[in-house]
């Protein structure tokens, strides 16, 4: 990294570190190094942050929690900006909330909860940053955060801020308009419904409780790796059945495995790399295609050493869309 960038970016009273590891910054444990971390403490300093980029050739890739995001094991060759727990200030008011981009869901979901506001329960087992979650849409139980969302307070490219309201986010199936305006979001007013406490933490309890006995929970994942789409889960169900019917649960590639408990979630069991996801992406997909015509795309992102960051399948195809099934098959070590 070029000490003139590293001096700029410290200007901005964000913390700077050079030459970080990636892999214990993401829920999978994997990725290798990126040639600089910026964490803020204010949406201020992100901006300026931003502003520091827009003049610069090098790549910049924002992250937060990294609980959707593949990093590559080469490594990445750019400044991530970190927009996590440094970034978490919140705000409740009557049933409205405002909170940093980076706060943790569970956390505010419970404090969301504790206040008597009904809405984010759905939220509560998903280890990501409010940022990420709405940049993703995520939520479960059939729900997005989006719903939710009065307000969202954002950065462009250029770290001019602005905000845009619940419609012009242009929030879908876990995806929203800001991916496409490439918009860093750094704080959301949301609008909650009042109700009893105890019967929210209740509901929380019961959603956990669910979570804990679907999806595994000591190894290293990225959550759901595959999308569902209303047409295939019509006809042979959500991803997670479709992996289980092609009997590809429980199969390896070094480190990586398909989970066993869960189809849909790839684990990392130790020493997986990104590569070894990204064949056994590749694997599910022509495998899952060839029995029935499906051809699932992912949830989950890949970011590139050079800054692309695009839905795995896309770098799955690249690395292995040639190799033939039998031989991705072959390769494959069932346990
Ligand atoms: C065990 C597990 C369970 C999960 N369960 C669910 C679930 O039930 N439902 C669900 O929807 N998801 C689930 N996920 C996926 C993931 O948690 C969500 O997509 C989450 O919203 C991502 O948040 P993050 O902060 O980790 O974002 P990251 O993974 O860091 O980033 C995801 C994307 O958002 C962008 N981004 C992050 N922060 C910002 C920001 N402040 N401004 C602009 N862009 C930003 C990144 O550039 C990237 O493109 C699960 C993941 C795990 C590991």
């Amino acid at each position: 990294m070029k000490p003139d960038l590293l001096a700029a970016l410290r200007l901005t009273g964000a913390a700077v570190t050079s030459g970080v590891h990636l892999a214990p910054l993401s829920r999978w444990k994997i990725g290798g190094r990126a040639a600089a971390l910026v964490e803020p403490d204010t949406p201020e300093q992100a901006a300026a942050v931003l502003r520091v980029m827009a003049n610069r050739t090098e790549p910049l890739f924002v992250m937060g929690d990294a609980s959707n995001v593949l990093f590559d094991s080469a490594g990445f060759a750019g400044v991530v900006l970190r927009i996590s727990r440094r970034m978490s200030a919140l705000r409740i008011s009557g049933s409205r909330v405002w909170a940093e981009a980076g706060i943790w869901m569970p956390q505010l979901a419970r404090r969301a909860g504790s206040a008597g506001l009904r809405g984010l329960e759905h939220t509560i087992g998903i280890p990501g940053t409010l940022g990420g979650l709405i940049l993703m849409n995520g939520g479960s139980l059939r729900k997005g955060i989006g719903l939710n969302v009065l307000a969202v307070h954002c950065a462009g490219a250029d770290g001019e801020c602005f905000t845009l309201d619940q419609a012009a986010c242009g929030f879908d199936y876990r995806t929203s308009a800001l991916q496409r305006m490439r918009a860093v979001v750094l704080a959301a007013d949301l609008e909650l419904e009042p109700e009893d406490s105890a019967a929210i933490r209740r509901d929380m309890l019961a959603i956990m409780r669910e979570r804990r006995a679907k999806f595994p929970q000591s190894l290293a994942n990225c959550g759901s790796t595959f999308l569902s789409t209303s047409q295939m889960h019509a006809t042979i169900g959500p991803p997670g059945r479709a992996i289980q019917d092609a009997g590809l649960k429980g199969i390896r590639r070094n480190g990586a495995q398909i989970s066993p408990m869960h189809g849909n979630f790839l684990v990392n069991t130790g020493g997986a790399t990104s590569d070894d996801i990204l064949w056994l992406i590749a694997l599910i997909r022509q495998t899952v295609k060839a029995r029935t015509g499906f051809l699932m795309d992912c949830e989950v992102r890949h970011l590139a050493p050079d800054g692309r960051l695009r839905p795995a399948q896309f770098a799955a195809d690249e690395r292995w869309g040639d190799a033939r099934l039998a031989e991705l098959a072959d390769a494959a070590v069932g346990t």
